[in-house]
């Protein structure tokens, strides 16, 4: 018995030993695969010991020039390639820059997702517009709950504050070190929703020792601190108070405790709510379900029923803050809404800041609004936003809490980056302990060391439809061509034996000239590709692709010298 036990003890200890030996051994890579050098899409891959963690998986708004384009998610090839290694994805918050591409991912990678109860509501929809929640293994967690993934791997959840309710920042704990990941974060001390960040846990893991800091870096240019969500509201009270007028507030919908705020100020001054805009209503439904909103009954009316009431009696929460050409917001500033028409004497409050990009449609739709008379409150004239995000004097306490031996700067184009790695040098962390990654980049840590060791395969893939990535460079540069020069297609009808035209060319054009006013220039056209067909047709030369070079190249330098024009040229040969 007693020999028994101390062998028992010897055996565990060695066992232990080994372990320690292995953790020793073993290397800890953290793949960025989206979300750096850009705004959107972020997603971070950690791989140790053969098993693969996912952090977010979100997806970027197309940027000009993308014609046609839905959205755009990561190129995720690593993990697929990689798929039995992965073992879980883990989400800090509800906003589509980390959730969007969840469904992407699990048709081809089926793990266990980790998130919080809102983050999971929010993702629960997006898979059931898949067609994926049946299969999908949705995991519910809180602030304070540590899920373990793989046998590595295990994650904390620490709750921080955001623009979104129940937003977590994670320590990523592995044998070879722990890193800790903000998230979308600010300090908010007067938060609408939930506590305040768990800035203590923070220290605590700072005092036990954090391997490298991964923190969002999207207001390090702005000095000071975060405004609390809170102020928006009061500036709401003080609006609402001020006017007998309609109200519309456009805000995003993902943003729960704007849209909380304004259903307070409706309230609290006697007006009916009402929600234009599909994700609007999609996410206060998913929100007020699961009690992130507290909505009191005899609140919300259908906005089919706004007509049967008073203007006093009004508020309209809608989507378009951002301008979007097809949002409610613009289509009720450009007459083009089925229920509701902005106009004169209405008040409206736009309750966000345009992204970086966006700033002339919201410009554009604002001017619209002003034409119709209706009076225009944006975050530029008063304090109705408030930025989601930390600024540098929270950046740096976060920074000095958990002190890390690395940092990695995430979330935010090249500029934001490369500020923050320099926010850091300034808090003393050295400049070769600070990575400035790409997407791709395969950052290896061991207990002491830290690397990068090389890339894989990263970069945007396009979604348009139902397709996945069949829209890609050599689509987008025709969709462009076609934008900006229209296309001209001739048709030519050719005895295949003979090598005889079998009748007069054809030449049809959209977005090159309106044809019925230029009858001369479309002569001229025909005349062209004809002296270009017959000379083809008479030389040894005369296979169809030599035909289509020619008579493209003749009309194209045509129409070139001509107009200064380019359009598009599709030769169409039919064998008659
Ligand atoms: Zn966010
Ligand atoms: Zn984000």
């Amino acid at each position: 018995m007693y020999i028994g036990d101390v062998q028992d003890i010897f055996f565990v200890n060695r066992r232990y030993e080994k372990e320690k030996i292995m953790a020793k051994k073993l290397k800890l890579k953290m793949i960025p695969l989206g979300g750096l050098n850009e705004i959107g899409k972020n997603i971070t891959a950690f791989e140790i010991g053969g098993e693969i963690l996912v952090v977010d998986c979100g997806m970027a708004f197309p940027e000009d020039g993308m014609f046609g384009v839905d959205c755009v998610i990561p190129d995720m090839t690593y993990l697929i390639n990689n798929k039995d290694k992965v073992k879980g994805v883990v989400i800090t918050h509800g906003h589509e820059d980390h959730i969007g591409s969840i469904a992407y991912l699990l048709r081809s990678v089926n793990v266990p997702v980790y998130g919080t109860r809102l983050a999971c509501g929010l993702i629960e929809q997006k898979l059931k517009e898949h067609g994926i929640l049946s299969v999908a293994k949705l995991n519910r967690v809180k602030a304070g709950d540590t899920a373990k993934i793989g046998k590595n791997i295990s994650v904390e959840f620490i709750r921080v504050n955001h623009s979104i309710s129940d937003a977590v920042g994670m320590a990523i704990k592995t044998p070879v070190g722990t890193v800790v990941h903000t998230g979308d974060f600010k300090i908010d001390c007067t938060p609408i929703e939930g506590n305040m960040i768990d800035l203590a846990r923070f220290g605590e893991l700072g005092k036990q020792g954090v391997l490298a800091l991964m923190s969002d870096s999207t207001n390090v240019e702005r000095a000071g601190y975060t405004m609390s969500e809170r102020t928006v509201g009061e500036t709401f009270e003080t609006l609402f108070k001020g006017t007998r007028s309609r109200i519309f507030v456009a805000t995003f919908a993902s943003n729960v405790d704007r849209v909380q705020q304004v259903i307070n100020a409706a309230v609290r001054n006697r007006r009916k709510v009402a929600v234009s805009g599909r994700s609007m209503v999609n996410i206060i439904d998913v929100a007020s379900t699961l009690g992130y909103l507290k909505i009191p009954e005899g609140t919300m009316i259908p906005i089919e029923d706004v007509k049967k009431y008073q203007d006093h009696q009004l508020v309209i929460i809608t989507t378009g803050s951002q301008g979007e050409p097809m949002s409610a917001l613009t289509r009720m500033a450009f007459s083009d809404h089925k229920k509701v028409e902005i106009g004169k004497g209405d008040l409206v409050i736009i309750s966000a800041s345009p992204i970086p990009g966006n700033e002339k449609t919201v410009s554009n739709v604002i001017n619209e609004l002003y034409r119709k008379g209706a009076e225009v409150v944006h975050s530029a004239l008063t304090e109705v936003h408030v930025s989601g995000h930390a600024c540098r004097e929270e950046l740096k306490i976060i920074m000095g809490l958990v002190k890390p031996k690395y940092f990695v700067p995430v979330h935010g184009e090249s500029r934001h980056l490369r500020r923050h790695a320099m926010l850091a040098e300034e808090m003393g962390i050295p400049r070769k302990n600070i990575f400035k990654l790409e997407n791709g980049s395969v950052l290896e840590f061991t207990a002491d060391s830290a690397k990068v060791t090389g890339n894989v395969q990263a970069g945007d893939l396009l979604v348009d439809g139902y397709g996945v990535g069949d829209v890609g460079n050599i689509v987008l540069r025709d969709r462009k061509h076609l934008a900006e020069d229209g296309i001209i297609m001739v048709v030519m009808a050719i005895n295949g034996k003979t090598h005889k035209m079998s009748a007069e060319p054809e030449v049809i054009t959209r977005g090159f000239i309106y044809m019925r006013d230029n009858e001369g220039l479309m002569e001229e056209m025909k005349r062209i590709v004809t002296i270009a067909l017959q000379d083809t047709l008479i030389s040894k030369n005369r296979d169809w692709n030599t035909i289509k070079y020619n008579v493209k190249n003749a009309l194209g330098s045509y129409i070139y010298e001509g107009t200064h024009r380019k359009p598009m040229i599709l030769p169409v040969i039919m064998d008659v």
